[in-house]
Formats: C-alpha cells, sequence, structure tokens
C-alpha cells in the first residue's frame, strides 16, 4: 500500500528513516536514494543494528538532474516522493514527480544556489500542474516550517473565531560541547539566519537588519533565553490563510558564543555564496596548481563539524511552539502550544540529534497522513490547508508530545 520514495541521507533524513521502518504498517515499501549511494547504505545498516528488520532499497541519484530523477521513479516506482535533500532540489524534485506521476512532500522551501532567498511563490507556481494531474504536493513538513502551521491551524479550528497576533518561539537550549557548529545543514542554516529580518504587520512586510530585533523569552522547562526576530517561511502562508492575523513574527534562540563566531565567520567573508577564485594544487600530486572556482560558504561547510556527528555528547533539550493571541465568542484569548525534545532521547532512538529528530518525525508523519488517504488531495499545499487533529495526534504518538497553556502571559 505505502511505497516511498526518500531522496537524501543527512540528519533528518536519518530520523525519518527510523520513524518509516517504526511504522512499516504504513510504509509497506521503502527506498533511500541519494548523492551517495554509500551513505543510503551506512543509514540501513545503522537501522539494522538497532535491531529493526525492514527491507530498504537504495540507490545512488544526483537529484539537481530532473532525467537521472525520472529514470529512478519509473524503475521503482514511489506513490510517494519524500524530499530531504537540500532546498535547491526541491523544483527537480517536483518536475520529475509531475513527468512520473509521483506525489512530493519536503520540509524547506525552494532557494536558489545563487540567491539566499527563500519564499513559496517558485513552489506554488506548481499548484495548477499537480492539480491536472491529481497529484499532492505537501509543502514544508517539518518542525518550522511544518508542526509550527499544524498547531496554528489547531488553535483556529479548535480556540479561535480570530487569531490576531501569532509569535512562532523557537529555542534550541541544547549543548555540543563545540566552539562552534550548525545544528542542520550548515550552509542552508548560515544562509538563513545572515538574512535581513522580516515580519508582518497590519498588511504589510517590515523588513529588520539582520539578528537586531530581540527579547528574552521565557521558555518552559528551559527558562528565559534571548531570542532573535527572523526571517520564515511560514509566515507567508499563514498570514495568507488567516487574513484576520494583524502580525506574525518568527523568534530564534542563539548563544553570545554563537553570534560571535557568525560575526566573525561574516566579516572574514566565509559566508560568502559568490564564487571566488583559489590557486588549488592539482590532484596528480605534480606539486602544480591551477585557478579553481569555490564557494567560500560551501568551502566552510567542508570543515565545520557534520550536524550527523552532534548528538552524543549533546545535552539539554529545545522548545518550538506558538503563542497566539485572538478571539473567541467575543472575549479575548491567549494559548500557547508547545514540544519540548530532548537531544539525549534524540540520539538514543536514532543516533541523530534534537533538531534532525524534531524535523524527520514530522515528515514521516505528513507521509502517514497521505498514505492514511487524510491529507490527500490535488494541488500544492502548505500544512494549515490540511486537518491538523489526525497529525496532532500521530505527535503524541510517534515521540514528539505536545503541552497547551491557556490564558498565560505570552511576553509578546
Ligand atoms: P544534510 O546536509 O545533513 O542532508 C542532506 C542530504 O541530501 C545529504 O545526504 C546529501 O548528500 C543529500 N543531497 C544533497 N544534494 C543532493 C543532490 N543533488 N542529489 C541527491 N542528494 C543530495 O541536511 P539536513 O538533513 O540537516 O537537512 C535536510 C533538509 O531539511 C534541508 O532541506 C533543510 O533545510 C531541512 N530542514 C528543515 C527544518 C524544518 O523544521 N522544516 C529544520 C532543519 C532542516 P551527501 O550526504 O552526499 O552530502
Amino acid at each position: 500500500m505505502g511505497r516511498v520514495l526518500m531522496i537524501g541521507a543527512g540528519g533528518v533524513a536519518t530520523v525519518a528513516a527510523f520513524k518509516i521502518v517504526q511504522n512499516q504498517d504504513v510504509f509497506t515499501e521503502f527506498m533511500i536514494a541519494s548523492r551517495r549511494k554509500e551513505k543510503c547504505d551506512e543509514l540501513v545498516k545503522a537501522i539494522h543494528d538497532k535491531g529493526y528488520k525492514a527491507d530498504i532499497k537504495t540507490a545512488q541519484v544526483d537529484a539537481d538532474d530532473v532525467e537521472q530523477l525520472k529514470d529512478l521513479f519509473n524503475s521503482f516506482q514511489p506513490e510517494l516522493v519524500v524530499n530531504l535533500a537540500l532546498p535547491y532540489q526541491d523544483l527537480t524534485i517536483m518536475e520529475a514527480c509531475l513527468a512520473c506521476g509521483c506525489n512530493y512532500l519536503d520540509t524547506a522551501n525552494y532557494e536558489p544556489k545563487d540567491e539566499a532567498h527563500f519564499e513559496y511563490s517558485w513552489q506554488w507556481a506548481y499548484k495548477d500542474k499537480f492539480e491536472k494531474a491529481g497529484l499532492t504536493a505537501i509543502l514544508g513538513c517539518g518542525f518550522d516550517p511544518g508542526v509550527s502551521q499544524v498547531f496554528t491551524a489547531y488553535a483556529a479550528k479548535h480556540y479561535f473565531d480570530e487569531i490576531h497576533y501569532l509569535d512562532i518561539v523557537d529555542c534550541n537550549a541544547g549543548n555540543h560541547h563545540k566552539a562552534f557548529a550548525t545544528n542542520f545543514n550548515p550552509e542552508i542554516n548560515i544562509r538563513e539566519i545572515t538574512q535581513k529580518g522580516l515580519y508582518y504587520e497590519n498588511g504589510e512586510w517590515i523588513e529588520t537588519e539582520p539578528l537586531k530585533v530581540h527579547q528574552d523569552l521565557t521558555y518552559p522547562n528551559i527558562g528565559p533565553r534571548d531570542s532573535y526576530l527572523m526571517h520564515h517561511e511560514e509566515l507567508e502562508s499563514l498570514v495568507k490563510n488567516y487574513p484576520t492575523i494583524k502580525r506574525a513574527r518568527f523568534w530564534m534562540t542563539f548563544g553570545q558564543q554563537y553570534l560571535t563566531y557568525l560575526d566573525c565567520i561574516q566579516n572574514l567573508g566565509m559566508s560568502r555564496i559568490d564564487e571566488i577564485e583559489y590557486e588549488a594544487p592539482l590532484a596528480d600530486n605534480s606539486g602544480k596548481t591551477a585557478k579553481v572556482k569555490i564557494v567560500p560558504l560551501q568551502f566552510l561547510k567542508a570543515v565545520l563539524p557534520n550536524p550527523q556527528d552532534l548528538g552524543e555528547n549533546y545535552d539539554g533539550e529545545t522548545s518550538i511552539g506558538c503563542r497566539i493571541r485572538g478571539i473567541k465568542d467575543g472575549k479575548e484569548q491567549t494559548y500557547y502550544v508547545y514540544n519540548n525534545c530532548k537531544h539525549q532521547e534524540a540520539y538514543e532512538e536514532t543516533g541523530m540529534q534534537g533538531v534532525s529528530y524534531t524535523t524527520g518525525v514530522p515528515a514521516m508523519i505528513g507521509a502517514m497522513m497521505f498514505f492514511k488517504g487524510i491529507w490527500r488531495k490535488p494541488g500544492v499545499w502548505n500544512l494549515e490547508d490540511f486537518d491538523p487533529d489526525p497529525f496532532m495526534e500521530q505527535l503524541n504518538k510517534q515521540g514528539l508530545p505536545w503541552h497547551e497553556v491557556f490564558g498565560g502571559d505570552l511576553e509578546l
């Protein structure tokens, strides 16, 4: 019944693979394909070493190449393709899905390689094509984007007639005991946080200088943490789908040490995403050199710790949620819904840290919603376009339990 092809074999994909294998009543056929087949085989071995029995196929594919993707899709014939590679590959994978009659799910919106700019317009442009082909595309099914939208949809469905103020608050209070490391793909992460901040107020988008607006917010079981206003993709669909929203913002915590390193990286030019010329030794060991083009941020990624290796010594927890103010039956109502996830528990279950876990679990749940026929409608959709209830129920069952606070002080 559930023939799924997952693309990517990184941190998020590892967690999603464990979760798919834990739910083999839904996912009956499973293939993992990535740029390097050996990464897929290592992942299958890690799953078997943990004692799971599952027949998992693996394959090599360059997801930048639509023809290679089409060949793979035509041979495995997945009903759903779960894209856990990088945002650069979203459009090529969507193209191949359309060509081969496959449904689609991802966790991050498309971003061109040469422009650190993310918005949904590129993927929303595929809406008619998916609709006409009778195929479902589910966009941004991680935690944020992802669960943050399911939380908002759940609040709108059950507790509010109108949502007026929405703040998505993302805290990582963990410690990996490295001087500097990112929690997911370093290239994507650094591109995201060095951008200008953006929030929505009274029908307008307001830009702020990168990480300039910040305030202490108190997170459950963690305490106060300095939280920075950032641009985050789900705000774009949420203000469109909930037109009563007067203000929508996204906040993320960063420690002072992290910010100091980030500042140095930027000042040194290592966060640049344009190509520079570099005099590199030839691979033939002749001692000769040649000019090659490199992107500084991609080079930096190669020397930074791999987020997949952070789990073992990672302690502490994450806390991500939505703080909402609005009206129910004519009265003002405040509501805070959140999940806390412990890095060590995530590591013991999957070998990955909490940030990969909080992204990979929702990706699997979204795929499960598709195969159960609950989230299946032709077109291109964000998560708040679907019924949140069955997804919320699965969060509790699949390792990301959530909690609610009614009527408290939202601090915002
Ligand atoms: P990783 O870099 O760990 O993994 C990416 C994987 O994709 C790697 O296995 C990589 O191969 C593979 N890959 C890269 N390019 C290609 C290609 N051209 N063809 C085939 N495979 C390719 O990233 P993460 O696991 O940390 O992140 C995965 C995704 O999840 C990203 O899009 C990220 O933005 C998103 N994300 C979403 C979050 C959310 O809450 N919504 C939070 C965190 C991440 P190789 O191993 O060879 O490098």
